[in-house]
């Protein structure tokens, strides 16, 4: 099954049905590990609103979620970028994160979410990742603990991921196969 958005076809890369039963597996690992812990989970917006919304359905235990997305700014300097999560809401300080990505690809991104966090000095962090591609990483993480799906280096959209703003809606996973001349 393939679709079209804008001028590039996508094709299934993971139904609905498979994310559903790896995010049932992830929060069954979770209940285990968090039993009585009291998690905050960080959702890094846009992409990981649907992750959440599915995964927190199989949270058990006591937790809470908060939803931020990492913005940044130019500082005193112009080369200086100044990075900052907005939306954080709450205190982080002696609290067990778990920050919810829909992908890492190289990891700059989480390394800086990462970074930002244990600036608020919580008691650990861990992050749970509904894609990664593990060809694309360039960085070591000690802190990826649940990833859904591992898939290749290829551009995919769909299950809150965008191309271009389109596609989030979309309930399954899709890859890109080719322009549309
Ligand atoms: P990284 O910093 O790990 O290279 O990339 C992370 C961000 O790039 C993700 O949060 C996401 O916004 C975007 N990204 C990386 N790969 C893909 C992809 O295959 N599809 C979409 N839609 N976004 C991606
Ligand atoms: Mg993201």
């Amino acid at each position: 099954m393939t679709i079209q958005i804008d001028k590039k076809e996508f094709e299934l890369l993971l139904e609905y049905d498979q994310i559903e039963k790896n995010i049932r597996l992830i929060g069954i690992q979770i209940n285990v590990a968090y039993e009585k812990r009291l998690p905050v989970f960080i959702s890094v917006l846009n992409g990981s609103f649907m992750f959440a919304a599915d995964l927190l359905k199989e949270i058990e235990i006591g937790c809470e979620i908060s939803f931020v997305k990492l913005a940044s700014y130019q500082g005193e300097r112009q080369s200086e970028q100044i990075k900052n999560l907005i939306g954080l809401n709450m205190s982080l300080q002696d609290r067990e994160v778990i920050i919810l990505e829909d992908i890492v690809e190289s990891g700059n991104t989480l390394k800086q979410v990462i970074e930002l966090v244990k600036k608020e000095k919580p008691a650990s962090v861990a992050v749970c990742t509904l894609l990664l591609k593990p060809a694309a990483l360039q960085h070591d993480f000690d802190e990826i603990a649940y990833v859904g799906f591992e898939i290749e280096n290829e551009f995919v959209v769909g299950y809150g991921l965008d191309y271009n703003g389109l596609g989030r809606n979309l309930k399954d996973i899709y890859r890109l196969k080719r322009e549309i001349p």
